[in-house]
């Protein structure tokens, strides 16, 4: 492969020299003898021209050395209705320009005096139709010599004569140009190699031929589409085109490409594994018109039922020149019939990237909507200079000139292009002349014409150093004289080519230049003419495909801002332009900055959230930001939260519990205010001593709302437990106390210790101090403190809290829920002394709410977790209600008896004169006459069990006037 690659750099270069060397000035006429000049005309049956001219098969000119060679000059034709005609519409730039390059490089070659100096070179050009086996069949002529059909002994002219063989004519020839199709090219390999030919193509491409097994004498001047494939994938990347879809025909070259881009699409470039993956792969053959369609509805469908940036909307097209014409017909009707002309253009439409199959010169892509369909088609083209002598020559054929006449094709192209017709054709009435027509306007050469003038150099050159080598003695020096003379003679090794030895020893050391690149393409992009109405510019002069870049040795280039989607409606002026985004062709759209990407296949993924405290240090992670940090807005990067907040005053989450916190302050004041004057009973210090509770619970409320500082902190620590542990031990201690004297009482009249005043607020006071100690010990092992608590309301806001976490707190509490429970099973036990005893019933009822309260506060607290300034409030209130309840069920009877029943809080001498008088009244003696309250309360209570005992034997006594001195005691 690579001296035939190098073959391309040195012909190039040799044309160059050889032109400066015979001062040959481009588009100078080149003298042809007309003699040697046959075309050969077929039945007409093979073509499909409807012309009553006898169409031509292939064209001869005789020359020493005859080259073959094979060209699309006219289409496959497709059209069945006409018949069984294989030839289609004459191709201008594919098959009459390549047969043109060929003829100007022989002209060339043959005004040459030092290339095979004094030989001239012939040629035999056949016309394969596009259609291999019509190819194969025209081949038989380059070989007719070798396989006898040259014996005319059975032959006999009209006249009766036996035929003469035109010797000169009939030599078989020394090597084949062509063809370009790589699935015709194939098949004339096939035959060739049996007869030894080499052959040299200047534009197939097929991977395969690179096999040299296979094909041992062939050569060509292009490189392999294992290149080409390599340069669309580079396209891909360049657009960020992850997921494509594959079209290509049922040929050699669809086939071949096919698989070369397959591989190609999954290899590493420069060390990056970045593949493009193929979401449908679509064989087709054109010639079958239903198939096709189905294929291209199925990848426009699949577009249609994606989002906007569409799966696939880029669709690599892997075709023959005839195909593609066929596919872009297809694909405008399947559009239409999808109602696609509606949408704006980025939408829902293929984009083409075309392998160099695709004909830029083809004017047919652009009739009628075709070119709707490959509007926007991306077109690799093998990279080669314009030859102006070529370009000079092409444009000066003119009817009535040698170089006009000897190609008969050109009249038939004459006759089709400007419709008109010669003076010796048949049918020219009422058609314009053509002799009169020439060519006008602008011209752009066939892109492989260089190709095929480097072919036929690469073998003028091979051939001439086989003369050198086989015939040295005939070489005489180049003089005026020499090159000015008729040819010298005829060398043996040149007129009967061994082809082997030519072929290996000869055409594949053609080369020089070594170590330049293997392959290059320029990529055009079609761009249309567009009208306002958005109709392609019948008459336009803009030419319809734009170089946006090229692809040398590897290296890519595009030129972004030259390609279509970035400006739509080119006649508008720039600033109105509408621009379209490029299209997307990728499996998924990109994720949104929150999300990551969930690689499902090489070139698919699913988008997946990320946490809203993970950042995404690339697209596939998401890591958790660090305590105190949250990701910024595009997740890149981890931030310090700048959010800081705690309980504000002005919030109903505040008021609320601060106008309860007041309401109960009052409330109690006006307890002690109207408490105190009157308060008679003993064991008012207890009272003092639960109201100042009650007072500093309410307080609390003030801790609990406040900025957090270490002050309110350490406050908050010590300060629910002791207003907590000095209200339920004070209630315990009286409920305690009288649980005992009434225990005592049932078994002997001793009075129970530590039931005197004093005494129990000694006993209240060691309960509230072991609270208040390890309380203490516990600021002191954790010195209070503020802290940033980000997982209490979410990570992005920073909660400003006491440093030790709430529950915590709530253990500390532990100590007074057991005095709770303490004080409520007492309260329970003594729930049936005598009425005028029924403080511990009241206090009971305050336990159990209590219980009741703290249970439901605490489901609540955990409930609420995330709403802090909730919790803060729900705990103030759970406080506020402890102590409302405590106000309310303990003092509010003694409130209404000192408001609303004065006359009951009368101090009687005690209890125990009631007891005194009772038991006098049933004759029960008990003359003790206690001073304080406390024993006439435990004698009044001893003598209460007595009385009911005895009861029921004594009834009738029992209506004394209790009522009054079952409030003895009260307050
Ligand atoms: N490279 C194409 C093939 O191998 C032929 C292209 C052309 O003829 O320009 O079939």
């Amino acid at each position: 492969m690579l001296s035939v690659i190098l073959i391309i750099v040195h012909v190039g270069h040799s044309i160059q020299s050889a032109s400066k060397a015979n001062q040959l000035s481009f588009g100078e006429q080149i003298p042809i003898d007309m003699s040697r000049v046959e075309t050969i005309k077929t039945q007409k049956s093979e073509y499909s021209s409807e012309s009553t001219v006898q169409p031509i098969r292939s064209i001869r000119i005789d020359g020493d050395i005859i080259l073959g060679g094979v060209f699309p000059v006219h289409s496959k034709e497709t059209r069945y209705y006409y018949g069984n005609k294989i030839c289609g519409d004459i191709a201008e730039t594919r098959g009459v320009h390549r047969v043109e390059a060929m003829m100007y490089a022989i002209d060339k070659i043959n005004n040459d005096t030092d290339l095979l100096r004094g030989m001239k070179l012939g040629a035999l050009i056949m016309d394969s139709c596009s259609t291999p086996a019509f190819a194969l069949n025209q081949s038989l002529d380059f070989v007719r010599d070798l396989i006898g059909t040259s014996d005319l002994s059975g032959y006999q002219c009209n006249d009766g004569s036996v035929p003469t063989e035109k010797q000169s004519f009939r030599k078989s020839v020394a090597a084949v140009v062509g063809g370009s199709y790589s699935s015709v090219t194939v098949q004339v390999a096939n035959l060739l190699r049996l007869f030894q030919i080499a052959q040299i193509s200047p534009a197939s491409t097929n991977n395969d031929l690179s096999d040299k097994k296979r094909f041992e004498f062939f050569a060509r001047t292009v490189p392999s589409d294992h290149y080409q494939a390599r340069a669309m994938v580079s396209i891909a990347r360049e657009f960020n085109w992850t997921y494509v879809s594959l079209l290509y025909t049922a040929d050699e070259y669809g086939d071949q490409g096919a698989d070369s881009f397959k591989v190609a699409a999954k290899d590493t470039i420069n060390g990056t594994y970045r593949q493009i993956c193929i979401d449908d792969s679509k064989r087709v053959d054109t010639e079958k018109t239903k198939e096709t369609k189905k294929a291209i509805t199925e990848l426009m469908q699949k577009m249609q039922s994606n989002h906007d940036y569409g799966w696939g909307q880029v669709v690599v097209l892997f075709a023959n020149t005839d195909s593609i014409q066929k596919i872009m017909n297809i694909t405008s009707q399947v559009m239409e019939e999808m109602g696609e002309w509606t949408v704006n253009g980025k939408k829902k439409k293929i984009i083409w990237l075309a392998s160099e199959g695709w004909d830029r010169n083809n004017k047919n892509y652009m009739v009628d909507n075709l070119w709707k369909a490959a509007d926007g088609a991306i077109v690799l083209m093998l990279k080669s200079p314009s030859i102006p002598g070529f370009d000079e020559y092409y444009k000066s054929l003119r009817p009535g000139t040698p170089t006009f006449e000897r190609n008969g094709w050109l009249k038939e192209l004459w006759r089709e292009k400007y419709n008109c017709r010669f003076s010796d054709d048949p049918e020219w009435a009422g058609k314009e002349r053509c002799e009169n027509k020439t060519h006008t306007g602008s011209f752009h050469a066939d892109d492989k014409v260089q190709f095929t003038i480097n072919a036929v150099y690469a073998i003028a050159y091979a051939l001439d150093a086989m003369y050198r080598d086989e015939c040295p003695s005939q070489i005489v020096q180049n003089t005026w004289i020499t090159r000015n003379s008729p040819k010298i003679s005829n060398c043996d090794a040149l007129s009967k080519i061994d082809g082997n030895k030519f072929y290996k020893n000869y055409l594949l050391k053609v080369k020089f230049n070594e170590g330049d690149g293997p392959a290059s393409y320029t990529i055009l992009n079609y761009q249309p003419d567009l009208d306002e109405n958005g109709d392609i510019e019948s008459n336009s002069t803009k030419a319809p495909y734009v170089e946006v870049g090229e692809w040398l040795e590897g290296q890519l280039t595009i030129k972004h801002e030259l390609m279509h989607w970035n400006v739509r409606n080119n006649k508008l002026p720039l600033t109105l332009r509408v621009k379209n985004p490029q299209p997307a062709s990728v499996c998924m759209e990109e994720c949104k900055p929150n999300q990551r990407k969930q690689i499902t296949d090489n070139c698919c993924w699913a988008c997946v959230e990320c946490h809203p405290y993970q950042y995404k240090p690339n697209d596939t992670t998401c890591i958790d930001c660090d305590l105190g940090l949250m990701p910024s807005p595009d997740r890149l990067r981890c931030e310090p939260v700048n959010d800081l907040v705690y309980m504000e005053w002005a919030t109903p989450y505040a008021i609320i519990p601060t106008l309860l916190a007041i309401i109960g302050i009052v409330a109690t004041i006006f307890v002690i205010v109207v408490f105190t004057p009157v308060v008679k009973a003993s064991g008012r210090e207890l009272s003092y001593i639960l109201l100042g509770a009650i007072i500093l619970s309410y307080l609390m409320t003030f801790i609990l709302l406040a900025k957090p500082t270490a002050i309110t902190c350490g406050i908050k620590r010590i300060g629910i437990g002791f207003a907590f542990s000095t209200l339920y031990a004070a209630m315990f201690v009286k409920t305690n106390r009288i649980a005992r004297i009434f225990a005592q009482a049932t078994r002997s009249a001793v009075r129970p210790c530590c039931i005197s005043p004093l005494s129990q607020v000694g006993l209240t006071a060691a309960l509230v101090g072991f609270q208040f100690g390890y309380c203490l010990i516990w600021l002191f092992v954790k010195p209070p403190d503020v802290k940033k608590d980000f997982e209490m309301v979410g990570r992005s806001t920073a909660v400003l809290t006491c440093n030790v976490p709430d529950h915590h707190f709530l253990y500390s509490l532990i100590y007074d829920v057991i005095l709770v429970v303490l004080c409520t099973v007492f309260a329970v036990k003594t729930r049936k002394v005598p009425e005028n005893f029924n403080e511990t019933k009241f206090i009971g009822f305050s336990m159990y709410t209590t219980c009741v309260m703290w249970v439901a506060w605490i489901s609540f607290y955990f409930g609420t977790k995330s709403n802090f300034m909730l919790q803060i409030s729900s705990l103030c209130i759970s406080i506020s209600m402890s102590a409302n309840v405590a106000l309310i069920c303990i003092f509010s009877p003694k409130v209404y008896i000192i408001l609303f029943e004065k006359h009951k809080n009368v101090r009687k001498p005690d209890g125990e004169y009631m007891l005194s008088k009772r038991s006098f009244n049933n004759n029960r003696a008990n003359s003790t006459y206690a001073t304080s309250d406390e024993p006439s309360q435990y004698t009044s209570l001893l003598a209460e069990q007595r009385r009911k005992s005895e009861y029921s034997s004594t009834r009738k006594l029992s209506q004394p006037s209790t009522g009054s001195s079952a409030q003895d005691t009260f307050l």
